[in-house]
Formats: structure tokens, C-alpha cells, sequence
């Protein structure tokens, strides 16, 4: 049988990009802030619901511009390290030091009170995660970055489209990042942005992504490439009439993850917050070690934990689930004196279950079926 991955992405109609990439071959017209590129911004920031976007070739480029257009240029940036290895990696990248804080047991976001115990007079700024889509507690966040007088970035990869009490939660912190890469609710098959408040701003992360070119002579300050050319600007355009459906199907696989996994002893499930228009990016399940299922005897070992036991079990039915996040990125930065002892709790329990648009009803099916004992 063929393997089932955790994700797959949703793609553009095929004959109306066709039509776009005639359009695009009939001017020459392909990237440095074209016409689709220009369609596209302005689409993606009234399908968000948020006054400003600077679209970028991936989606690591917008947490380094973010810092630059921040003015962090050295010192420590507070962040989660349970997470993707791209966000502590951007940190370096900028020429500044990822400090890991724990995060809470309940969603794997920031805990705002390890923030505060990991700022020190080298500190200049809170990046964080709002892992799986589920958003940091801005609030707590917000009152810690105030007493210290410190920027909050979010990296929003999973975030797209999230709205809390009506409100894009890209429009929490200072600054949010998205990633469009292929396995994200949302793609562009490389992609992401910045979203941001200002006009100025968005002005400076345009200039920033364009080698810090401002106009025929002028430079703004010392860029880099992060333009997203004019093909994949189409593709990103057309892509937007697929969300809203993508969004449905996957919390119909949710639903159905949920209805039949809820009362299996050892499994803890995900919490979707009330008021919360929530995108289902991913499906977590966190396995504990009292977790039973006879089927496991063949992969157990002394050394594995449940969590890694059920995985191969999964992997010898051709289910491919992720531990996202593990192995957690602390070779990417440095951890305080915080021990992190939640995300390592969490890392060693995750295991993320295909959820995607057409993912067949009898896979879901055989997949509940394998797990509930
Ligand atoms: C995907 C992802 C990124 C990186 O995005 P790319 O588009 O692959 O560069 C960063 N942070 C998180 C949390 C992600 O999931």
C-alpha cells in the first residue's frame, strides 16, 4: 500500500494557472514585485483580515527581516525550542543568540513567566510560536514585553488564517511571520511573509527583501533577497480560493480524530480554545506511558518510549505520522538556566496524524482503528 503522509498540499486549479502563466509569458514580466506579486499582497491581506503583508520567497527570510526591520542587530532573543529548527536558526543567522524558555504543558507556547525569569540586560526581544495554530498567551506576553520594554515577534507558520474573537492573530506582537511551503494549510510551494501594522513598515521589509534598494540610486540599509517571483505569486492567488474548503475538510478529519481517540486511556488530545476560528494545521495526539495496546508488544523495547513505539507501529501500516517537535533545536541556541522540562514532556509524547484535504474517510478510519486498543 502506498505510504500515508502527515500532510498534503493543496494546489491551485490547474487550467486557471495555466491562464495565468500565459499572462505572465506574454509580458516577460517574471519577479521584482510584479503585477501578481502586487495582486497577491493585497488579496492575502483582506483574505487575513490584516492591514499589511511583505510576501517573501520562504518563510524563514521573514523571521531575519523582522529582527532587522526591529533594529536587533545583537544581544539574546528570548524564544521557544519547541518548535521547527528554522526559528532559533533565523535567530543565529541574525547574528544574535536564541535563549530557550519553557513552554506550557497545555499547548507547547511560551510560558510567559519562564520568559520573564530568562531576560537579562542582553535581551532585546520574545519570539514566539503559536505552535499548531493555537495562539500564545499574547496577552501575558504583552505585560512581560511591556515591563521590559521589549518587541514581540510571532512566528506564525502554522497560523494562517487563525482568528480569535473575530481578530486575525497575526495582528498580535509587534511583528508575524507565515510560511507558505508545501506543507502548511496554505502554500505557494516556497513562500511566506511579514505581516505588519504600519505602512512605514511595510515600506522597510519591501525595501528589506529587495537588497535595501529604495529607489533608482538609494539604499535603504543592507538587504537581501527574499522576493517571491511572478509564477509563484499566481500560483499563491489562485491557491487562496482553496482555503476556506482546505480549512472545513480539515476540521471534519479533526472531528472525526477526536470523536473516536477521546476516551483512549493514555492519550491526551489537543485543546482547541473556545472563540477560537481555528485553522486544524496539525493533529497531535500526546502519548503517555500508560498507555496500553497489545499490538505494541512487537515494538517495544526498553530503551523506546510509548510515544516511540506507537510510531513504528503506525510506520509498519504505511501511516507516516511526525514528532513534531523532535528532537528539539537546542544545538541552535542556548537554554538559560530553564531546564524546559514541559517541551521535553511534550517532545517525547507527540505524534502528529495525517490531516489534509481528501485524505480518504478509510484511512482516517484504519488509523483510529489501530490506535484505540
Ligand atoms: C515551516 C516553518 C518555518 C519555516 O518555513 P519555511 O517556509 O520552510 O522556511 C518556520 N517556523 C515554523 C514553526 C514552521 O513550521
Amino acid at each position: 500500500m502506498k505510504e500515508i503522509l502527515v500532510t498534503s498540499p493543496i494546489l491551485p486549479d490547474f487550467e486557471e494557472f495555466t491562464e495565468s502563466l500565459r499572462e505572465i509569458w506574454s509580458t516577460s514580466r517574471l519577479t521584482n514585485n510584479g503585477p501578481f506579486l502586487q495582486r497577491f499582497e493585497s488579496a492575502l491581506a483582506d483574505y487575513l483580515g490584516v492591514p499589511y503583508v511583505s510576501v517573501m520567497t520562504n518563510g524563514t527570510l521573514p523571521i531575519i527581516l523582522s529582527l532587522k526591520a526591529l533594529g536587533i542587530t545583537e544581544g539574546e532573543v528570548i524564544t521557544t525550542p519547541y518548535t521547527f529548527v528554522a526559528t532559533p536558526a533565523a535567530v543565529s543567522w541574525s547574528g544574535l543568540t536564541p535563549v530557550f524558555a519553557d513552554v506550557e504543558y497545555s499547548t507547547g507556547n511560551l510560558d510567559a513567566q519562564a520568559v520573564e525569569a530568562a531576560i537579562t540586560p542582553r535581551t532585546r526581544a520574545i519570539l514566539g510560536v503559536h505552535v499548531y495554530g493555537v495562539p500564545c498567551c499574547d496577552e501575558a506576553l504583552r505585560r512581560v514585553a511591556r515591563a521590559h520594554g521589549l518587541p514581540i515577534i510571532y512566528d506564525a507558520a502554522h497560523a494562517f488564517g487563525v482568528r480569535e474573537n473575530g481578530k486575525s492573530i497575526l495582528l498580535n506582537g509587534d511583528l508575524s511571520t507565515l510560511s507558505f511551503h508545501a506543507t502548511k494549510v496554505f502554500n505557494t510551494i516556497e513562500g511566506g511573509a511579514v505581516v505588519c501594522k504600519t505602512k512605514e513598515m511595510k515600506q522597510r521589509l519591501d525595501a528589506l527583501r529587495n537588497f535595501g534598494i529604495t529607489g533608482e540610486t538609494t539604499f535603504s540599509e543592507a538587504g537581501i533577497n527574499a522576493k517571491l517571483d511572478e509564477v509563484r505569486a499566481a500560483y499563491g492567488l489562485l491557491n487562496l480560493r482553496k482555503v476556506d474548503v482546505a480549512i472545513q475538510e480539515r476540521r471534519a478529519i479533526s472531528r472525526q480524530y477526536s470523536e473516536a481517540l477521546k476516551s483512549v486511556a493514555g492519550i491526551r488530545l489537543m485543546e482547541i480554545p473556545e472563540g477560537l476560528d481555528y485553522n486544524f494545521s496539525h493533529y497531535p495526539i500526546y502519548i503517555g506511558e500508560s498507555y496500553c495496546h497489545p499490538a505494541l508488544a512487537p515494538f517495544a523495547q526498553p530503551d523506546k518510549n510509548k510515544r516511540d513505539q506507537v510510531y513504528d507501529y503506525l510506520m509498519a501500516h504505511d501511516i507516516h505520522p511526525r514528532r513534531y517537535f523532535y528532537p528539539l533545536p537546542f544545538h541552535a541556541g542556548k537554554i538559560a538556566s530553564d531546564p524546559c522540562e514541559n517541551a521535553k514532556k511534550i517532545s517525547s509524547q507527540v505524534l502528529c496524524l495525517p490531516i489534509y484535504p481528501g485524505l480518504p474517510v478509510e484511512i482516517l478510519k484504519k488509523i483510529t482503528s489501530l490506535l484505540v486498543p
